[in-house]
């Protein structure tokens, strides 16, 4: 098995080390193509309108400096010679990547970019109250056993997963749940401040949740210490909104069909 490793915090992330060793667990054909620089917040953006550079660490770890999504299709196209990776694992992202942090998430795009490509891909945070005392053993812990059992799954067109690590020590966690992606209520994260130049600016900062998550959300299951799977589709279609859109549209019933 081929493993292709990426993150969306950088080449020299802590977490992209970490997942490598991990992933040296599974197999000995383990690739290393991750961004250059910390890229969390890219989503799935691709560089256009400038030309992709990288850089060759070794003949298996390479930066590009780029987005995550860049780096996995570089990796997949062009840096990584025959065959392709049967596997792409993105992280472990520093931090959480729940409920709409999928939409926003680059170690989220890593994968799907795998995804598009037909290749088996999971996305793995660790989540943290406090992003200076991450609780890595956590992963460590939970991750090798885990990737093991999920390399055993018969993978589905356009589905990639999303596993979160709770912020508890390894010891706490209760085990696994399957859940679904979840909803914070936005706003209120927007920091407006002067410059020392006396310009204002807007800084995004962080979402506090305050209200408890609902049942079955990725966001419950990290709050109550277990690690959190979820199966997430590229394909965004809403279905059951097509007949009542055939209905005010009125295009009667064949909606689905045309
Ligand atoms: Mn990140």
């Amino acid at each position: 098995m081929r493993i292709l490793v990426t993150n969306d915090d950088g080449i020299n992330a802590h977490g992209l080390r970490l997942l490598e060793q991990i992933a040296r667990t599974l197999t000995d054909d383990v690739w290393v193509v991750a961004p250059e620089t910390n890229q969390s917040g890219a989503g799935h953006s691709l560089t256009l309108r400038r030309p992709l550079r990288w850089r060759k660490i070794s003949e298996r770890h390479m930066a590009v400096d780029g987005t995550p999504t860049d780096a996995v299709l570089l990796a997949i196209q062009k840096l990584i010679p025959p065959p392709k990776p049967d596997l792409v694992l993105s992280g472990i992202n520093h931090g959480a990547n729940l409920a709409e942090d999928v939409t926003y998430s680059g170690t989220i795009a890593a994968a799907m970019e795998a995804a598009l490509f037909g290749i088996p891909a999971i996305a793995l945070s660790q989540v943290a109250r406090d992003r200076h005392k991450i609780k890595w053993a956590t992963s460590e812990r939970w991750a090798p056993d885990l990737l093991r059992r999920l390399t055993r799954l018969d993978w589905p067109e356009d589905v990639l997963l999303n596993i979160n690590f709770p912020d508890v020590p390894a010891k706490k966690v209760k085990g696994v749940k399957i859940t679904r992606q979840g909803k914070k209520k936005l706003g209120d994260h927007l920091v407006e401040r002067v410059d020392p130049r006396g310009e204002p600016y807007i800084w995004i900062g962080l979402l506090k949740e305050t209200r408890p998550p609902e049942p079955g959300t990725d966001l419950a299951a990290v709050a109550e210490g277990w690690i959190s799977v979820t199966p997430i589709h590229l394909d965004m279609t809403h279905r059951p909104l097509f007949r009542q859109l055939a209905t005010v549209l009125g295009l009667a019933e064949r909606a689905e069909a045309s």
